[in-house]
């Protein structure tokens, strides 16, 4: 792949942390009760400043702090995080993806002083927006979002469209407009997927925490609003026989090697992409069940790439970067050693995740979360 000075761009998760409880997550078990296998670990600027040397970010055009798991907001120490960053490489781009319920406007103020853009992850109004943002607060979010764009900061808002808010869409976008945000994106979800079976599927359940069914997440109703990649499922099991097969078959082109970009969880693990991260905890494996884990084992197992024990050069040019991984895309299937994330996600005929953005002008060139339920 490739090696540590071309890399320009980071996707760190400061945090595995999160006030809110979102059904596609794999944080929790469909809303309800956190993943047992989950670590929670949040980042100090300490811990930062052992991973990410000067020179290194002297190097870096942008990192961007969402993850697979967490909200940045919850790193106690994000401003002073922030603000190493910008002393180390002023012209760094730093850009935060957040449900925005969390701190105060104070500390939104301070954010939009040292950011270049906060993508607020906003998918409904007041009566809606907590069905999948669960246990956020809209007057609470709105009070964030204008302090962050009073102090001058580029908000936009990501709006996840369902069933249940695609009523709102165009009184959402009027609001973002109101309140001063640059852009408002519409999020045509790619999640209504089962990386278990290997299909779409039509709704999503929501559990509480002893694991009954609260509600279930339906898919928008208009065509405009839904994944297209999704929509194409049909004709892919037509042409290959099922989709399966077809992550079997499609070529992978990494999509990390052309934007030099890597990922760091918040435990310090470092991995290609978030899709590749995403596969150590879901909930639905029995521990270390996941094809990623047997790569790992390949490879020296995952403490080799933790960078709180071994620098980022060295974990860059180990095996997992330069040999395990790159050689198992040119497994036959995936039952030979092919990871389904790479197929899923970097293959050629299916991807849900670029979908989403699809018809919008601020898709954003870099991915985050990767679908997560079962
Ligand atoms: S999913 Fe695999 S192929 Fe795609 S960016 Fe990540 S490592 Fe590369």
């Amino acid at each position: 792949m490739y090696q540590i000075e071309d890399i320009k761009t980071v996707h760190l998760e400061v945090s595995s942390k999160c006030n809110a409880a979102c059904p596609m997550c794999l944080r929790t078990v469909c809303g309800g009760e956190l993943n047992k296998q989950l670590p929670l670990a949040e980042m100090s600027l300490t811990d930062i400043k052992q991973i990410f040397k000067p020179q290194f970010i002297k190097q870096l055009q942008r990192i961007y702090f969402c993850g697979n798991y967490g909200d940045p907001a919850t790193a106690k120490e994000l401003i002073e995080i922030l603000e190493y960053f910008k002393s180390e490489n002023p012209k760094i781009k730093l850009d935060l993806f957040t449900n925005g319920g969390l701190r105060s406007a104070k500390f939104w103020h301070r954010v939009g002083q040292l950011t270049r853009k906060v993508h607020f992850s906003i998918d409904g109004l007041g009566d809606t927006n907590h069905i999948y943002r669960r246990n956020t607060n809209f007057a609470k979010i709105l009070d964030n979002c204008a302090s962050y764009i009073m102090a001058g900061g580029e908000a936009v808002w990501d709006y996840i469209v369902f069933r249940h808010n695609e009523h709102q869409v165009q009184e959402a976008e009027a609001l973002s407009e109101r309140m001063g945000f640059k852009k408002f994106v519409v999020k045509k979800t790619g999640r209504f997927f089962s990386n278990s079976k290997s299909q779409g599927k039509d709704e999503q359940v929501v559990f509480d925490k002893n694991q009954n069914i609260e509600y279930s997440l339906q898919k928008p109703i208009q065509s405009r609003y839904q994944n297209q990649s999704l929509q194409k499922e049909q004709d892919l099991v037509e042409k290959y026989g099922s989709l399966g097969k077809y992550l079997d078959a499609t070529p992978i082109d990494c999509r990390v090697v052309k934007e030099s970009s890597l990922y760091i969880d918040a435990s310090g693990h470092v991995f290609p992409c978030c899709w590749t991260a995403n596969q150590l905890y879901p909930w639905y494996f029995k521990p270390k069940g996941s094809s990623i884990w047997k790569l790992l084992d390949k490879s020296g197992g995952l403490d080799k790439l933790n960078a709180y024990h071994s620098s980022l050069p060295e974990i860059l040019s180990g095996d997992f970067f330069q040999k395990t991984l790159p050689q198992s895309w040119s497994c036959s299937s995936i039952n030979d050693g092919k990871l389904k994330a790479c197929a899923k996600t970097c293959g050629q005929e299916f991807n849900p995740f670029t979908a989403q953005f699809e018809k919008n002008e601020t898709s954003p060139k870099i991915a985050l979360q990767n679908p997560a339920q079962p």
